[in-house]
């Protein structure tokens, strides 16, 4: 039986989404015997790098000319290309320096966001995708998920700016649940109108400046995987 070809891959980056795969230890075997991996240069030094794949994962940003000539030609070989993690997603932290989303250079199938990426939810998609479905990603705010933990509100609470009422959610209020506020890493959640949201922070002392600041450390404001 021959299984769907893989690649896994990394422009610019800090490779903490690819650690995350290596990191999936128990699943990792599952992975490996539903998909024929066979370009993940982190994880192999034998790798076929120019054959077809039915998936590939890509993480970073594009900072170079490198980069996107490296993006084209594995948007090239791959059925489905799914941008990994948010510097993928959206440019990430480097965004500043001119960092650019996948997005800007090919088409996108699938954008999985986080800093890094979470477990479960990477493992569900690629379920799904390997069914044939399209994996569903939460729409609703961290804010809906700090809830459910029951947890005290930063902003609300001790006057903490927290990027969680306009982040998207999936961590599980992963930040906020120890105590320290979401800084929105996972990017712009679609279900909030980022003006209204931001009067919300005026009203609470946060000038629009500082708001523009903090919610764009990742990703553009507003901006749509
Ligand atoms: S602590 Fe942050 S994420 Fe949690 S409810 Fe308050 S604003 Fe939302
Ligand atoms: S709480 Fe915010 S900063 Fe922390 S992991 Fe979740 S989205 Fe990222």
């Amino acid at each position: 039986m021959t299984h769907p070809t893989m690649g896994i891959f990394g422009l610019t980056s800090c490779a903490g989404c690819q650690l995350s795969i290596l990191n999936c230890e128990d699943e990792l075997l599952a992975i490996h015997s539903a998909l024929d991996i066979r370009d993940f240069l982190m994880a192999s030094s034998i790798n076929d790098t120019s054959c077809p794949l039915d998936l590939a994962l890509v993480e970073g940003s594009m900072v170079s000319k490198l980069d996107e000539t490296h993006l084209r030609r594995i948007r090239a070989r791959s059925k489905t290309l799914v941008a990994l993690g948010t510097c993928a997603v959206f440019g990430g932290i480097a965004r500043e320096t001119g960092a650019r989303p996948l997005k800007d250079a090919v088409k996108v199938d699938l954008a999985i966001p986080g800093c890094p990426i979470e477990k479960q939810e990477f493992l569900t998609a690629i379920a799904m995708l390997l069914h044939g479905d399209a994996p569903l990603l939460p729409e609703y705010p961290v804010c809906a998920e700090c809830r459910m933990q029951e947890n005290n509100c930063l902003l609300n609470e001790e006057g903490r700016f927290c990027c969680g009422p306009l982040t998207r959610a999936g961590c599980h209020a992963l930040c906020p649940s120890q105590g320290v506020p979401c800084v929105g890493c996972r990017g712009p959640t679609r279900e909030v109108n980022p003006a209204s949201a931001a009067k919300m922070l005026e009203g609470k002392g946060f000038s629009p400046g500082e708001t523009a600041r903090r919610l764009g450390t990742f990703a553009p404001l507003g901006a749509t995987p």
